[in-house]
């Protein structure tokens, strides 16, 4: 066993009101700078809908991600180091500004300094690349809230997917659609397809945190990483040449700080915690052959930080005590491992990401409680989730490759959680057998709401402080082949950084 550790994050998609808070904020921080006036990264989308860059999910257009070999073994979909030789100066999998947005701004000047008229001053919108007027035709939230729905959501890749299976019952008219959001970063996958498609050994994993981040002093602005990025998350900076992606507000993380985006979530949806996980296992959970197994696979990897024997490797793999306690606090370990109500985000791209999400509930519940009846009891609740076959599977395709069993589950664990504390909160008797029909206690089930509905900040953001001291230590423990425990073998990889200005070597 060889034990390492990463900071994760959880969104609670329930408890997301679209308000784009974590977008502005994290922009305002990180790419508030020429060169990066369409980088968002962090990013809200509207589901169903095409995302920011448009169709990036879908991956027979962008040869993101890895995808498994008939012999079992990983290879990078956009092709190994001869295929990136030969589209070196002319990438085809990568996406052009349109596919994200002309980003612009307006003519403010006109409506301070025009001289009086009998006009009306206008400020027209003007490209921020070019500085010549535009006619905006997209933008990062152009269908947001299902705007233009009836137009743009049939071309979300994950309907076209998804529509011979379910027919004519996804539809995009008012009152018969469903939607939620999607808030998104980069995944800072234990198996990151950024850093094995680097020609540059530019991009790495931190051995201390499990931060993905660009080393700007290496990066020949080559975008290899761009396309190889199943998410889309790395962006090309073009004033300055180099790759840029969310550094998961590092040094915030490094002093005991939440990420901006999390501190700032208007819905207190999102948590922070270390992730303790076998670096041994994640090769193996990378390539198992089914794509349902993939989800089940990389929670085998995650280990249970109260358990000694796990402790006493870790320690071995010299994981600070600080570190310990912080895993063994973990709200993520717990939502992902002991309620079992977080799932990936496309396991199938097989970078085993490290963002994960409660699925909502919402859509279950508007469509009871719109047929008339009682949209928080159980009962009712289960059944909601059995026949409302579209919402599972929609969120199945984007949350665990396809299978709906996985997201059933999650979504009774909620429902009963919904209906189990109505009980409680009205001072009715505790109904156990609601907790036993998901598996879980009555004292479970009061646990997962106060850290998914009540939400205290101490409880959503547990991160350790990471002394420099600290990562010296993990360089000598884990040698330069141990911060990234998968990849292509063949590609160019450094894995052991420990911090953007400062390499191993
Ligand atoms: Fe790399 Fe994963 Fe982040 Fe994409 S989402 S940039 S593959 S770490
Ligand atoms: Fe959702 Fe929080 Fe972002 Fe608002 S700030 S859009 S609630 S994730």
């Amino acid at each position: 066993m060889k034990v390492m550790a990463q900071i994760a994050m959880v969104m609670n998609l329930d408890k997301c009101i679209g308000c784009h808070t974590c977008s502005v904020t994290c922009k305002q921080a990180w790419t508030n700078r020429q060169g990066t006036e369409y980088v968002w990264f962090n990013n809200v989308e509207t589901l169903p809908g095409q995302g920011y860059p448009r169709r990036w999910e879908d991956q027979e257009r962008w040869k993101g991600g890895w995808e498994r070999t008939r012999s079992g073994r990983l290879r990078l979909r956009a092709g190994g180091r001869l295929a990136k030789l030969g589209k070196i100066f002319a990438n085809p999998d990568l996406p052009r500004i349109d596919d994200y947005y002309q980003p612009w701004t307006y003519e403010y000047k006109n409506l301070t300094e025009a001289p009086a008229g009998d006009d009306m001053p206008t400020a027209r919108p003007v490209s921020q690349l070019t500085g010549e007027p535009i006619d905006i035709e997209w933008g990062p939230n152009w269908d947001d809230n299902l705007g233009g729905a009836p137009a743009h959501a049939p071309r979300d890749p994950i309907v076209e997917k998804i529509r011979d299976e379910v027919g004519e019952k996804i539809r995009f008219e008012f009152e018969q659609s469903f939607m939620f959001y999607l808030p998104r970063i980069c995944e800072h996958c234990l198996n990151p397809a950024c850093v094995s498609s680097c020609p540059s050994g530019a991009m790495y994993k931190r051995a201390e945190d499990g931060i993905v981040l660009v080393d700007q002093d290496a990066c020949r602005g080559w975008r290899m990483c761009v396309s190889g990025c199943p998410y889309k998350k790395v962006y090309f900076n073009h004033r300055t040449g180099k790759a840029e992606k969310c550094t998961f507000c590092f040094p915030r993380i490094e002093v005991g700080m939440p990420t901006v985006c999390s501190q700032t979530c208007v819905g207190r949806m999102r948590y922070l915690g270390v992730m303790l996980y076998d670096a041994d296992k994640v090769a193996g959970a990378a390539a198992v052959e089914d794509e349902h197994d993939l989800y089940p696979a990389q929670v085998e990897c995650f280990l249970d930080p109260r358990d000694p024997a796990v402790i006493e490797a870790a320690r071995r793999s010299g994981i600070t005590r600080e570190w310990l306690d912080a895993a063994r606090d973990s709200p993520v370990y717990d939502l992902i491992a002991t309620y079992q109500v977080a799932l990936p985000l496309h396991p199938e791209y097989r970078t085993m990401p490290m963002v994960w999400y409660v699925p909502p509930l919402s859509p279950v519940v508007e469509a009871v409680a719109a047929t008339g009846s009682d949209g928080e009891d159980a009962g009712n609740l289960f059944s909601a989730i059995d026949a409302l076959r579209i919402p599972v599977e929609y969120l199945a395709a984007i949350l665990t490759a396809g299978d709906t069993y996985a997201v059933d589950a999650v979504l009774r664990r909620m429902a009963a959680m919904r209906a189990y504390m109505r009980r409680v909160n009205l001072g009715e008797a505790r109904d156990e057998s609601i907790a036993q029909a998901v598996g879980l206690t009555g004292v479970e089930m009061e646990d997962m709401f106060r850290l998914l509905a009540i939400a205290k900040q101490e409880d959503r953001f547990v991160v350790p402080s990471a002394a420099r001291a600290d990562a010296d230590a993990l360089a000598e423990t884990h040698p330069l082949d141990g911060a990234c425990p998968v990849g292509a073998p063949s590609e160019p990889r450094v894995m052991l950084n420990l911090g953007p200005a400062r390499r191993s070597s």
